[in-house]
């Protein structure tokens, strides 16, 4: 017998895939490649065809495992943040309410003179909130959210990058309106290092901008945003198509309160006086958000081991048994816990947010 290749290049044995994926649809899709798909995949390649049953253009010469990988790892279903979850950053907030949100939500207005610019960079220090920013976007815009960050790109899919660029750009665009949040973007779009640069990793940051060409001309309701701590490395082609360049600064001293009342509340934790909030605040200038997360997990890790000193076993530890996080266990994670950014780098962004920064 002729042997037959499958998608992943593997040897298929000549056995019909089982009946039970008899849908019209199904059998069209597995007609169009062959038997060896799996039914996982062929559920989403289902879910991406129009309503005559037939997939997208854009998706007919991709491999169907790339979609999935899309469909199921880079697409998230649910991004879950809304714009109250995050503190601060009111500038921000507003300006990509006018700039992306409202034209996602109307792109009947936002046409001719007031089309939007497809391209947003959020640039600033690691742990600030740029992902919370693009996720509550996407929930604010009701729009499919996607999430890559570039390094994988170049690390984990070494020599297909390329081609899950393809699959991320076509997926999208049949799931509209969406949007494409790229971490770490710098890496992908980083200034040409001359001789030294891949010739895989030109190709694809090639590829790359000629897709954000792609949808950045045409009717399409796709957004990218890039996140980047590095925005002194991206060149002029991406800073041309990233038309929005918004600074995404540390957290001022409210933001710092409001993120720790939060998320004590959260587990009913909270019961510290302002004073003593004031006094926390003062003592962490310089923190970033996540920064503050992490200090409130050490923080509240404190009655806990206080509970257990006393000689309470772990599996006998009631919750009546701990007392509240205090200005103490604050002061002792402080400790523990040091502000990830440096001021010299704070420099760095306030020049570059000079520069090329959006200021609007
Ligand atoms: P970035 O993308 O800027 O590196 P993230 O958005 O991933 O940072 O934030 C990491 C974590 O830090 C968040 O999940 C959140 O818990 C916390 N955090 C950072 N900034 C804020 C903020 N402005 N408000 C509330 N939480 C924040």
């Amino acid at each position: 017998g002729v042997s037959r290749r499958g998608f992943r290049g593997n040897f298929v044995p000549p056995i019909k895939s089982n009946g039970n994926s008899s849908g019209n649809m199904s059998s069209r899709i597995a007609g169009k490649y062959d038997d060896s798909l799996d039914d996982s995949t062929k559920k989403c390649l289902e879910i991406l065809c129009g309503p005559d049953g037939e997939l997208p253009e854009k998706l007919r010469n991709l491999e169907p495992r790339l979609i999935e990988h899309v469909s199921n790892e880079i697409m998230d279903k649910d991004p879950n943040v809304r714009w109250d979850d995050i503190a601060g950053l009111e500038h921000a907030k507003k300006c990509v309410t006018e700039m992306v949100i409202w034209p996602l939500l109307r792109p009947d207005i936002f046409k001719g003179c007031r089309s939007p610019g497809r391209g947003l960079l959020l640039f600033g220090p690691p742990g600030t909130g740029k992902t919370m920013i693009g996720k509550a976007i996407a929930g604010e815009a009701k729009a499919t959210f996607f999430y890559i960050s570039a390094s994988s790109l170049t690390s984990k899919w070494i020599g297909e990058g390329e081609k899950l660029v393809r699959a991320l750009f076509g997926v999208a665009s049949c799931r509209q309106p969406a949007v494409i949040f790229v971490d770490e973007i710098d890496s992908l779009l980083s200034q040409r290092k001359s001789d030294g640069e891949h010739e895989s990793s030109r190709r694809l940051k090639t590829q790359f901008l000629i897709e954000m060409e792609g949808f950045d001309s045409g009717s399409e309701q796709i957004l990218l945003i890039g996140a980047t701590n590095r925005p002194q490395e991206l060149d002029e082609a991406a800073r041309r198509r990233l038309t929005k360049r918004l600074y995404i600064p540390l957290p001022s001293s409210e933001a710092r309160a409001w993120i720790v009342r939060k998320l004590l509340e959260k587990d009913g934790l909270f019961k510290l006086s302002y004073e003593e909030i004031d006094i926390i605040c003062n003592l962490t200038e310089g923190y970033s958000g996540s920064d503050m997360k992490n200090l409130v997990k050490d923080a509240s890790m404190g009655p806990l081991r206080d509970a257990l000193r006393q000689g309470i076993e772990i599996t006998m530890l009631k919750k009546e048994d701990m007392r509240s996080v205090t200005l103490q266990d604050f002061e002792n994670a402080l400790q523990e816990v040091r502000p990830s950014v440096s001021p010299n780098e704070l420099g760095t962004y306030d020049q570059w947010n000079k520069q090329f920064g959006s200021l609007s």
